[in-house]
């Protein structure tokens, strides 16, 4: 006979304490295949004739050879592995398993692998371990080196996972009714293992996988079979299980289209494309605003929701499935991007508003070339992708966007630009951050003010303590009632004039019952900005305007409410506030986050200001960014409008003896 294997009925061995799985055929794999798939007769055949293992080795055959699907995911005649990937590939192999960023050195899950094990209780760090992350990164190594020790371990982590974490289909409410013991241990597992954002991570991560492993002898017939078989479940639970919305849904549905085109030979393969492009035809509609924000309003998802759609995109381009999608998802697609590069600084970094993170410039190329390949008559994608090379840069400087909340102050596009970005919008749901009226300033390669960030996500009560403490409104840039959180995040726009000497914007949100907090920032010949803050309403309390600058040397003038920074770095600000009588200028506990769990000091001040009665507090602050800090003007700036005005507002601002006047008149 041609194929001689011993099967072992009892699949489980116990040697040295470790539980190895000797590899067993799931003949479920010939039930979950389209048999009369092109290319697949020679399975049928010998299933027909019942030989089994006949058919699971032409099944392995057929897939080794296999050309026609396209994957986008990984480049197979490039294969390189970063020093990262290679240590957590050979890590890997002892069983110290990389699950998540800022917990290194990573941990070690056991000789015989404890699926369970939960050093911190930061809940990313138990999903993300069943995300499988070191996988890929053994699959470049095994592709590279021809190092059969990788597929090895990879075939036998992957068989033990199966095994060990199994899908317990349970309701949030059959989950709390569980009884305690085992079943109540291993449905909690579950809760983790088969959250749908996890199953559908691994979709997606199991076809380079696929790729890079399906020529390595470890990768047997019967591994084969159990691969497939548990693709399968994969795939059909998360159609049955999609989250509820946001960035999760979209995610699930792009890997369910990405599961049914890239093995197509399932007999639900086209089911499952048909779910992915129904559902992320019908989010992007919900999940995109006119503007072109995506309503979350974190720049990190709404990127990572564009990187969504685009891998649905080329994933159907590659396969020609193109006209599955309607042209108005590719237009939406589109206005997503333009909203994005107006968003982003000179150095291709983004603002750090709410769970953002601040990525390179190497992964935003690699992003602006996917954009191009899928918009090659945008003129602006080239630009970027070439930094500047080829192509055109965009016409406008500032630009607001009214219904994400997002307004950008910029005077260019180069490295010595200018640029402010603020955030004043509606509610944006769990990763949105009650922050309004914030702001970033990036001005010459640096980013003066930035955010504090995120640090870490959700966890037990330790972890939710260090994130609640990035949340707070008090640690943005922006103005709070007794250092409190604001109860709403709603802002109003009043006005925005981004063309012009000195684009404006007045912006206004009732963040408070009793207090609502209007800012109007003036450009000021595209220059320096200047910032009114008035807080209007009954409230009593304190009114605290907080500022933080970037980690470095600051000068903090406590006389004269100025700081002024010496980065030494040609890119400075000196900001100096004039605020009403009774202020004082009280330092604050300072961090931003810059990666998961790592954070640095910075300064940060308030400037506070007792409000006794209905009359509003009134701030201006001047912010002057400059190569050459010694040649920062003297600031004087009073208001002219001797209250707050509903429907108007002029001040005066005198910059080195030079008097400017600035106001607007609200219709
Ligand atoms: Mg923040």
């Amino acid at each position: 006979m041609k194929h001689i294997q011993i099967f072992f009925l009892s699949a489980v061995l116990s040697l040295w304490g470790i539980t190895l799985y000797a590899q067993t055929l799931n003949k479920d794999v010939f039930r979950l295949i389209n048999l009369d798939y092109p290319g697949l007769a020679e399975v049928k055949n010998a299933c027909t004739q019942g030989d089994t293992i006949k058919a699971a080795y032409a099944l392995l055959d057929y897939y080794r050879n296999r050309t026609n699907v396209k994957q986008p995911e990984i480049d197979m005649e490039h294969i390189t592995v970063s020093d990262k990937e290679r240590q957590m590939a050979d890590e890997a192999l002892s069983h110290i398993l990389y699950a998540h960023e800022g917990y290194q050195p990573s941990f070690y899950y056991g000789k015989d692998i404890d699926w369970t094990y939960w050093p911190v209780q930061d809940n990313e760090l138990r999903w993300h371990l069943h995300r499988h992350g070191w996988f890929v990164p053994m699959g470049k190594m095994y592709y590279t080196t021809h190092d059969e020790k990788y597929a090895k371990e990879w075939t036998s982590q992957f068989i033990d996972w199966i095994k060990k974490n199994p899908c317990v289909d349970v309701t949030k409410e059959e989950f709390e009714l569980t009884s305690t013991g085992e079943v109540r241990d291993v449905a909690e597992n579950a809760r983790f293992a088969w959250r749908p954002l996890e199953i559908s991570t691994r979709m997606e991560n199991q076809i380079p996988q696929f790729m890079l492993f399906r020529n390595s002898p470890s990768f047997t017939p019967e591994f084969l079979s159990e691969f497939l078989v548990n693709y399968h479940k994969h795939a059909d639970y998360v159609i049955r299980h999609y989250s509820d919305g946001g960035n999760h849904l979209l995610f699930e549905a792009q890997r369910v289209f990405y599961g049914g085109t890239f093995f197509p030979e399932f007999e639900d393969a086209s089911a499952w494309r048909k779910s992915g492009i129904d559902v992320l035809a019908r989010e992007i509609k919900k999940q995109v605003y006119d503007d072109g924000g995506q309503f979350e309003l974190d720049p990190l998802y709404h990127m990572a929701s564009i990187e969504i759609f685009c891998k649905a995109l080329l994933m159907a381009d590659m396969n020609g499935l193109r006209n599955e999608f309607p042209q108005e998802f590719l237009d939406t697609v589109e206005k997503m991007i333009v909203f994005y590069y107006n968003i982003c600084y000179p150095d291709y970094t983004n603002p750090c508003f709410s769970d953002a993170k601040r990525r390179g410039k190497d992964r935003k190329l690699v992003n602006y070339r996917i954009w191009a390949q899928l918009f090659p008559e945008n003129e602006q994608i080239r630009y970027f992708m070439t930094e500047g090379r080829e192509g055109k840069k965009p016409e406008n400087l500032s630009k607001g966007f009214l219904t994400s909340g997002f307004f950008t102050f910029r005077n260019g596009w180069g490295p010595e630009a200018t640029v402010m970005v603020l955030k004043a919008g509606p509610m944006g749901g769990w990763h949105n951050q009650p922050d309004n009226g914030t702001f970033e300033l990036w001005f010459n390669g640096t980013n003066l003010f930035p955010d504090s960030g995120f640090y870490v996500y959700a966890g037990d009560e330790k972890i939710m303590k260090l994130r609640n403490w990035f949340r707070q409104t008090s640690v943005h840039k922006t103005l709070t009632l007794d250092d409190k959180d604001i109860r709403r995040n709603a802002s109003v726009t009043r006005l925005w004039k981004e063309d012009g000497k000195t684009p404006i914007l007045v912006t206004e949100n009732q963040g408070y019952e009793g207090l609502k907090h209007r800012r109007s920032v003036f450009f000021v010949n595209q220059t320096y900005f200047v910032i009114v803050d008035e807080a209007v309403g009954d409230a009593t309390g304190t009114v605290n305007l907080h500022y933080q600058m970037n980690a470095g040397n600051v000068n903090i003038d406590p006389k004269n409410f100025t700081l002024t920074s010496d980065y030494g770095v040609q890119s400075d600000a000196k900001l100096q506030c004039f605020a009403p009588e009774g202020t004082t200028l009280e330092e604050e506990e300072g961090w931003q986050a810059t990666l998961y769990l790592v954070r640095e000091k910075r300064t940060a001040v308030a400037f506070n200001t007792e409000k006794k009665d209905n009359m509003p507090v009134r701030y201006i602050t001047i912010i002057y960014p400059t190569k050459n800090i010694k040649n920062a003007p003297r600031m004087e700036a009073r208001f002219i409008t001797p209250q707050f005005d509903e429907n108007k507002l002029e001040i005066e601002v005198t910059l080195d003896g030079k008097k400017e006047k600035l106001g607007y008149e609200l219709k």
